[in-house]
Order: C-alpha cells, then sequence, then structure tokens
C-alpha cells in the first residue's frame, strides 16, 4: 500500500498538506497529472495548491513533454465563448473548462462533487442553461450533478453520460 497519498476518513473533508502537494509536483508535470497522482479531483488539487502558494508554479509550460494530442494549436476559450466553432466533444470541452479554470468541478446547484469509488470521476453533465447544446457562451453553460440534472430537464441521460 502506498502512504503518498492521503487518508480519506469517513465524514471528515480531505485535507492535503503542503509537503504532500509539493511531492505530487515532484513526481508528475503537470497540475492534473499531480491531482491524478494524488487521486483527488483536480479541484481540490487546484484549492489546496493555491492555498500553500504552490499552483502557480506547477503549470505546465505549454506542452512541454506533455502531449495533449486533441489540442493543437489551442483556441482561446473565449473565441469559443464567442460563438467560433470547435470540433470538441463535450468530453473536450468539459476538460478544457475544468482544466483552464472556468468552471469548478462540481455540481452548480448543489456543489456535489462527489468522486465515484470506482475510479475516482466526478460524475457531472454539462448543461445548457438555454436548453441549446450548440449555445457554449459562457454564461450558457455550468456542470450539473444527475439529481440537479433530472430536477431542471426533466429527464436523465443514463449514469454513463455523466461521467464521460
Ligand atoms: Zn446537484
Amino acid at each position: 500500500m502506498s502512504t503518498n497519498r492521503p487518508l480519506r476518513l469517513p465524514g471528515r473533508r480531505l485535507v492535503l498538506t503542503k509537503n504532500k502537494i509539493l511531492e505530487s509536483q515532484k513526481h508528475t508535470n503537470s497540475n492534473m497529472a499531480a491531482a491524478r497522482w494524488l487521486s483527488v479531483s483536480y479541484n481540490t488539487y487546484r484549492k489546496w495548491a493555491i492555498f500553500y502558494g504552490v499552483f502557480e508554479q506547477h503549470l505546465n509550460q505549454e506542452g512541454f513533454g506533455v502531449k495533449k494530442g486533441w489540442s493543437k494549436p489551442k483556441i482561446p476559450m473565449e473565441e469559443i465563448f464567442n460563438g467560433r466553432k470547435v470540433r470538441y466533444t463535450f468530453k473536450q470541452f468539459k476538460t478544457r473548462l475544468i482544466d483552464e479554470g472556468y468552471l469548478n468541478e462540481e455540481c452548480s446547484i448543489c456543489n456535489w462533487n462527489e468522486e465515484r469509488v470506482t475510479d475516482g470521476m466526478i460524475c457531472l453533465t454539462l448543461d445548457f442553461i438555454d436548453g441549446d447544446s450548440k449555445n457554449w457562451a459562457q454564461d450558457n453553460i455550468r456542470f450539473l450533478c444527475p439529481n440537479c440534472y433530472l430536477s431542471n430537464n426533466g429527464f436523465f441521460h443514463g449514469s454513463t453520460k455523466f461521467c464521460k
């Protein structure tokens, strides 16, 4: 068993120590990877890394060593929000929204952000507030958990959709 991973105590909030964050940064070359290394959500990682003032230092310097594959060259998110058409899947769009800090990885209504036990994924779906899934304006998008999605849209995607 690895002793590097944070301990989860039922009913208590997860606390990441500065040492754990620094340790994770030593082993990885981006904040995303560091969060994954710690097996915590990016959200949680970012919160603590910023708290200790060690977030900026670990920003991946535009692709050195890390191949992102689908994202070259990157279109600024502002242009996408303003209606520039991109061939992103929702998953890719979602990843950028989280990765670049536009949305927290939590339900925008109830703040739910439980990670699925099996793989640490947070099952949230992208919701378009005006109902138009082609309107990617920043103020038209939010994350919803399955419960809030159901009560706001009246139907439910299957759980597999949420976790993509
Ligand atoms: Zn919710």
